[in-house]
């Protein structure tokens, strides 16, 4: 086992330490350490025999967050071949980009994709193992038959991938144009097990507390139970969640989708510790008529990411659930995926700021002739370290774009203070600019936010032959509130300059539109309205 890849070393040391430990539970199921190695393993081994799967071969995972999601992708990893998640909320003609973009050689998939790849995969000639079903095109072969025909002590094959070889293919999430897969090595997968564990002992370093404290509160917490509550096919549910998790020995609790009172009841029933969710699902938690219902008292951490996380969260929050460690951290699939964690009494206060880079991670802020700007300046964030992947698959104009010398051009608008937090104030394709001023839509969301009667609310730009662009607002209500535009702007004019005031409003009731990652989309919204360039449509 010396020489699989770092991070599958770190999962066969989990077994070893903690075999008889649970590491995935999913509804009533639940696998110990050792049986997730030897599931791993046995379908390393199918998957070079059967399949003749090679190193940097493709392998495709088109599936909910089931166990076997889990062990195709350490499967893949470990023989040195690219683990591909495909996204599950895709839609036939979606998946079948998925797949052809990557060249898969195998594919794993539940039944709900099967039936939307359909015809497809006639077409596409593609070897399939269904899991979780029965009924499977001729030639499939379904999980349990795979994994059935080998002995349950196999042993991982031999692989000895170099630490830059690929090993993932994420696409990242769309939310500003079509999809792209970053290519993740080894280095990329190693860096995540460490800078996870640092953040965590960071935020309590930080807290004020001494050596021994620290000591004493992590033996206290012992392995974590972490629930999953993020698909996993994204950056940040794979590599931020499960693989430091897995690789610690911990418990990953998996949710077939998202939904806060199922997340509630698996806090209570598995004693979960932590939690690492998107701004929103947060939000749908403290404000659920159930919250006091469940005992959640064995959560220690709750973070948020994956979007600006609106500073009127750390107050609900605190006031809703009991004393925890609170924290968001910032990221892209591009940089697998944490850059920047901010927790603890750090977060507490400065609520606003995405925080300090994690140990692996250098951050500097770029002006467009790409001029390093001093603190306090907003510019492009750029980020740089061994977590940074090397581009994008075959798009070498799309990565020559985005990477150089090393550093990643994010794309987001961020300026670090005099200690070295990290403020985001936008996505460069989202700032406004009106009459010639910017509008960074972060900082008028956060305002908006610290109305009482908002649950939620998406800031977009309107094209404007005046002004160039409006800042226009789309508003979910709190249940029983009412707001109306001018009220709005009335509670806001205090807190934000006239020209950062939404002049266009929209209440709705709702849900506003959003991806599996649980990030807006705004470009979506501007749809609807009528708010983007190319459309006439009704003015709020
Ligand atoms: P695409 O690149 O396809 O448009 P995407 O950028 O949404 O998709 P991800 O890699 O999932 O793909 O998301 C990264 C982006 O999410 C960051 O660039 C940033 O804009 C946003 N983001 C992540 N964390 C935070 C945070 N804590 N605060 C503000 N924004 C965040």
């Amino acid at each position: 086992w010396k020489h699989a890849p770092p991070h599958m070393r770190a999962v066969i040391e989990s077994s070893l330490e903690h075999g008889e430990a649970t590491a995935l539970v999913y509804g009533d199921e639940r696998l110990t350490h050792s049986a997730f190695y030897r599931s791993t393993a046995a379908l390393a081994r199918r998957l070079i025999d059967d399949y003749g799967v090679a190193k940097g071969d493709r392998v495709a995972i088109a599936m909910r967050n089931y166990p076997e999601w889990v062990i195709a992708y350490f499967a893949a990893t470990a023989i040195g071949a690219i683990a591909v998640p495909l996204n599950s909320w895709w839609s036939g003609p979606e998946l079948e980009f998925g797949l052809t973009d990557s060249g898969a050689a195998v594919l794993v998939a539940d039944r709900e994709r099967i039936e939307r790849l359909g015809g497809a995969l006639e077409r596409l000639e593609l070897p399939l193992i269904g899991v979780r079903t029965e009924e499977l095109p001729e030639g499939a072969r379904s999980w349990d038959a795979v994994l059935g025909t080998v002995a349950c002590d196999q042993r991982l094959p031999e692989a000895e991938p170099a630490p830059d070889d690929p090993c993932t293919l994420f696409y990242t999430s769309g939310t500003t144009g079509r999809p792209k897969a970053a290519v993740g090595s080894h280095r990329n997968l190693a860096t995540n097990i460490v800078s996870g564990s640092y953040s965590r002992f960071r935020s309590l370093m930080r807290l004020g507390l001494e050596m021994e404290e620290v000591q004493a509160y992590v033996d206290g917490m012992g392995p974590s139970v972490v629930l999953c509550v993020l698909p996993l096919f994204h950056a940040t549910g794979a590599q931020t969640v499960m693989l430091p998790t897995l690789a610690n020995g911990g418990t990953l609790v998996l949710m077939y989708k998202w939904d806060p009172e199922e997340a509630m009841r698996l806090v209570e029933r598995e004693r979960v510790s932590a939690i690492t969710a998107v701004p929103s699902m947060i939000a749908q938690m403290t404000a659920s008529p159930r919250l006091g219902d469940y005992d959640l008292s064995s959560l220690m951490m709750l973070a948020s990411g994956g979007a600006p996380a609106a500073p009127a969260l750390v107050s609900r929050t605190r006031r809703s659930m009991h004393e925890m460690l609170l924290g968001q951290g910032y990221g892209l699939t591009e940089c697998s995926a944490t850059a920047t964690t901010n927790g603890g009494s750090d977060y507490l206060l400065r609520p606003d700021s995405a925080g300090l880079p994690v140990a692996t991670v250098d951050i500097a802020i770029f002006d467009a002739a790409e001029q390093e700007l001093p603190p306090g300046e907003i510019g492009e964030v750029w980020i740089r370290g061994p977590g940074v992947v090397h581009g994008y698959w075959q798009r070498p104009q799309a990565t020559a774009a985005a990477f150089s010398g090393g550093w990643l051009r994010t794309g987001d608008l961020g300026r670090l203070d005099d200690e070295g937090f990290l403020y985001i104030v936008d996505r460069v394709t989202d700032m406004i600019i009106r009459g010639g001023e910017n509008v960074y839509c972060a900082e008028v969301e956060a305002a908006v936010h610290e109305h009482p009667a908002v649950a939620e609310v998406a800031v977009v730009g309107i094209p404007d032959e005046v002004m160039g662009e409006e800042v226009g607002a789309v508003v979910r209500l709190l249940p029983g509130r009412e707001l109306t535009g001018q009220e709005l702007a009335e509670f806001l004019e205090p807190h934000l300059a006239g020209f950062k005031i939404p002049s266009r409003v929209h209440v709705v009731t709702g849900e506003l539109p959003r991806n599996a990652a649980g990030k807006l989309l705004k470009k979506h919204l501007k749809r609807e309205y009528g708010w983007s360039a190319d459309e006439e449509g009704p003015a709020g």
